[in-house]
């Protein structure tokens, strides 16, 4: 028969609707989103009748629109398990909050708030009251406020203290955090310009005096987060560093990046400066993240002399950096656990999963370290091994935790195959995110909390190992 008589044989969008199989789509997925992917079906089921193909029934053809939204319907944002050894992983969303702040962000969300309403007098409040008592009292500074991000915090706080007029800052310091958050960058768009003191490997105090002069706006002092100079080096302390900025009237910005408000002594790792010492050494604005080391929703603190914090707070920028009243309620929950050091390694995550010790870890691995060989076929000989996990997000970059993981090692064809086994990893129901290290994956599992849901979620293994035998899905 003729093509064009054929074509006319195919069900419509319309008779499809009416069809039995897709009414319950339509319940789920919305009429114009059904009829959008019979559509999409059609268009090549017309195509294939041209070249000769026969008609798929009604039932056909619905199945397969059905079958492509139920595999569009899961998030690009879901879940998932990060064994890269990387505690606070920037791409895979830094910090895990804590149970009160994940219970108070869902009360913000769905109740109406007090956000900028004082109940004691029934006048108009600030977003910034909920949090300045628990920051001032967790730091010992004066005053604060919060805003988007670090980065936020940086530019908000170079703006407004010396828009026009030049920070002074070490060459040493002029980072990189990842992504586009370079500091000389930062510092154009926040309209200051950018005096480099010292060389790339020394500083001296008399740099900064030297540079200081009457249109000095700022001295801005910056954690080299990501990486550590060695060798003949010098940089010039915080607290010499503010003696000299108090000499000249100028005031001392001190960017600490992560910034935490816990001794990280505490669990094992080399001493942080923390925000409190900070603001001690005589800084008169300290900044720092949200969802770093402290283990909060991502934003950006500035702490510090109230005249100053005013100033920020007066920046019509600030209205367009400020956070919202769910991350505004997920902070403050975070922040009340800082009251009880003791008890932050049970409560936060992010201290948490940084305590946890290598033992742990380890008997944790040979649980699942049979699961894991067996899911793979006996394509990977899976060993249990000793690894290094590191904090991540800029806090303390050399320092690495003795860890414990998985690695599966190829018996043959080595490189694709494990460029094989990571895809199959991350088209899992709860995709797993490893580390391809010396011809192994490896999955460090420090991060590993949920024991159960990965069992379970191996039993689809063999599968997406097939599913990917042809390659990685596009
Ligand atoms: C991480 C970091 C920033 C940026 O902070 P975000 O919260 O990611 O915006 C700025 N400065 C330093 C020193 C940092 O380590």
């Amino acid at each position: 028969m003729d093509a064009n008589v054929r074509l006319r044989d195919i069900p419509s969008v319309d008779e499809l609707l009416r069809s039995a199989g897709v009414a319950d789509a339509v319940g789920r997925f919305g009429r114009p989103v059904v009829a959008a992917a019979l559509r999409r079906v059609l268009t090549s089921i017309r195509e294939a009748v041209r070249e000769g193909a026969d008609i798929p029934s009604s039932a056909t053809i619905a199945a397969a629109a059905v079958a492509a939204l139920k595999a569009n319907e899961r998030s690009t944002l879901r879940p998932l398990f990060n064994l890269t050894g990387t505690v606070l992983h920037t791409n895979l969303g830094r910090a895990l909050l804590a149970e009160t702040a994940i219970d108070a962000a869902m009360a913000a969300m769905r109740e109406a708030v007090a956000l900028e309403f004082d109940l004691a007098s029934g006048k108009r409040g600030e977003r910034d009251d909920h949090l300045r008592g628990l920051i001032c009292e967790l730091t010992g500074a004066e005053d604060a406020t919060v805003v988007n991000n670090n980065a936020a915090a940086v530019l908000l706080t170079l703006n407004s203290l010396a828009a026009g007029r030049e920070a002074i800052v070490s060459r040493g310091e002029l980072i990189e955090i990842g992504g586009a958050f370079r500091m000389p960058d930062i510092m154009l768009r926040a309209g200051v310009r950018l005096t480099e003191v010292g060389t790339t490997n020394r500083t001296h105090a008399r740099d900064y005096r030297d540079a200081i002069g009457p249109d000095t706006g700022l001295i801005l002092k910056v954690h080299t987060s990501n990486y550590r100079i060695e060798g003949f080096t010098k940089e010039v302390g915080a607290r010499e560093l503010a003696a000299i900025a108090r000499d000249k009237s100028v005031p001392l910005i001190n960017d600490l990046g992560s910034g935490t408000l816990a001794d990280l002594e505490h669990f094992g790792l080399a001493h942080e400066t923390t925000v409190r010492e900070a603001i001690s050494e005589g800084a008169d604005i300290v900044t720092f993240s949200g969802d770093k080391l402290l283990g909060g929703p991502q934003a950006g603190f500035i702490v510090g002399r109230k005249a100053l914090i005013e100033k920020i707070n007066g920046n019509p920028m600030k209205r367009a950096l400020r956070v919202d009243k769910i991350r505004l309620a997920a902070l403050e929950a975070t922040l009340r656990l800082y009251r009880d050091p003791d008890r932050l390694h049970e409560r936060l995550p992010t201290m948490r999963l940084l305590a946890r010790p290598q033992t742990e870890i380890k008997a944790q691995a040979e649980r699942l370290a049979p699961l894991v060989a067996r899911a793979t076929g006996g394509a990977f000989a899976v060993s249990v091994v000793a690894c290094e996990s590191q904090i991540g997000s800029g806090a303390l970059p050399l320092a690495t935790m003795p860890s414990a993981g998985l690695a599966l090692t190829p018996s043959s064809g080595s490189g694709r195959m494990l460029a094989k086994v990571a895809a199959a990893l991350r088209r899992l129901p709860i995709p797993v995110i490893g580390r391809i290290e010396r011809g192994s994956l490896i999955l460090d599992l420090r991060c590993l909390e949920d024991e159960e849901g990965f069992v379970a979620d191996h039993a689809h293994l063999d599968m997406a190992c097939e599913g990917g035998a042809d390659g990685e899905p596009s």
